[in-house]
């Protein structure tokens, strides 16, 4: 008897020790997609079809702004579709701006366009994101894209809820009854994201917020955790199933001396106490945010498809 309960202790000692997850490459997976759109773009070149085209604006001049905005503009050359950056003073006014946007909803060229966001506090992100056509929508803000999440045919979805889709189809991760939780619930990320996991995944859906008692009593039934919350470590190893499959949105920048930078960027998960119990986890940098811009060529081109079929 004795023997054999040694012979068990082993065997869980040493699974414990062989644990091991596979970090969801995001880099990877966004490289992968932008060859696939440059081979569609040189497919519609040779067809004599029109190329996609996409319009960026840009109020003020927030650094942080500033450097995304030139990712999307690089990414733009390297799959070949055309560009137009249109910069505007953080002056300038609600009603100039309506202007602005109903121009580029009218020019035919431009087959869809973002408003780079943070907006100067007078200018309302609301009134903006609404004036956009939804076809022309390729962030997927405007309320008609969020609706048609959960019609059969999505018009353009939100592209970093539609970038963590790709992730969990392109690494085979099933879905289907699975008992997913969702911690944060904005518009742009959670929200969308449950109900895409609901519509599309077929999963059991938790959306957890700031005002959830015993956080970590939702994501430690979670077979699928995804967390947007934008609080560095906010989940915890103990907080994890063994097996569960992590997906990190978050993205904070955080100062200090023992950066090499004197900043980094850092997920809401902690990566050192979780990956250990993940069966898949994506890392912070490296995950999701490759892939929101993969998402936005991928409504780009969609855009352009639909338009000029
Ligand atoms: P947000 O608008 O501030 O929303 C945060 C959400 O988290 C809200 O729903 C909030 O609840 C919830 N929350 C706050 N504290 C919480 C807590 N202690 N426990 C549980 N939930 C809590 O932020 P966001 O725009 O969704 O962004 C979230 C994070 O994702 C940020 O780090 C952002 O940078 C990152 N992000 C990354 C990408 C990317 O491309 N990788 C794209 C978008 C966002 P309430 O609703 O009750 O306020």
């Amino acid at each position: 008897m004795l023997v054999q309960s040694n012979h068990i202790h082993t065997f869980r000692l040493r699974m414990i020790e062989t644990t091991s997850y596979t970090l969801i490459d995001g880099k990877k997976v966004s490289t992968d997609i932008k060859t696939e759109i440059m081979q569609r773009v040189a497919e519609r070149k040779e067809q004599g079809k029109k190329l996609p085209h996409l319009a960026i604006i840009l109020v003020g001049d927030d650094g942080a702004s500033q450097t995304y905005v030139d990712n999307k503009v690089k990414s733009c050359k390297s799959v070949g579709f055309h560009y137009t950056m249109m910069r505007f003073a953080d002056t300038i006014s609600e009603e100039k701006l309506m202007k602005h946007i109903d121009h580029v909803n009218n020019d035919d060229d431009v087959d869809g366009f973002i408003v780079q966001l943070p907006l100067p506090s007078h200018i309302s992100v609301e009134k903006i994101t609404e004036k956009i056509r939804p076809d022309k929508d390729v962030d997927g803000f405007t309320n008609q894209n969020f609706g048609s999440i959960i019609s059969k045919s999505p018009l353009l979805m939100p592209a970093t809820p539609f970038g963590v889709m790709e992730l969990l189809r392109r690494y085979n991760i099933e879905t289907e009854g699975k008992h997913a939780v969702v911690v944060g619930a904005s518009r742009i990320a959670g929200a969308p994201l449950s109900m895409m996991l609901t519509e599309q995944a077929h999963a059991t859906v938790t959306i957890c917020h700031k005002y959830t008692k015993d956080l970590a009593n939702f994501t430690r039934s979670a077979d699928i955790l995804l967390v947007a919350v934008g609080k560095p470590g906010l989940i915890t190893g103990d907080m994890v199933k063994e097996g569960a499959v992590v997906i990190d949105i978050g993205t904070t920048r955080v100062e200090g001396p023992q950066f090499a930078k004197g900043w980094a960027i850092k997920g809401d998960v902690d990566f050192k106490t979780v990956a250990p119990k993940a069966s898949f986890i994506t890392p912070v940098p490296g995950g999701v945010g490759p892939m929101t811009i993969a998402s936005l060529l991928l409504n780009t081109l969609r855009a352009t498809e639909l338009q000029h079929p």
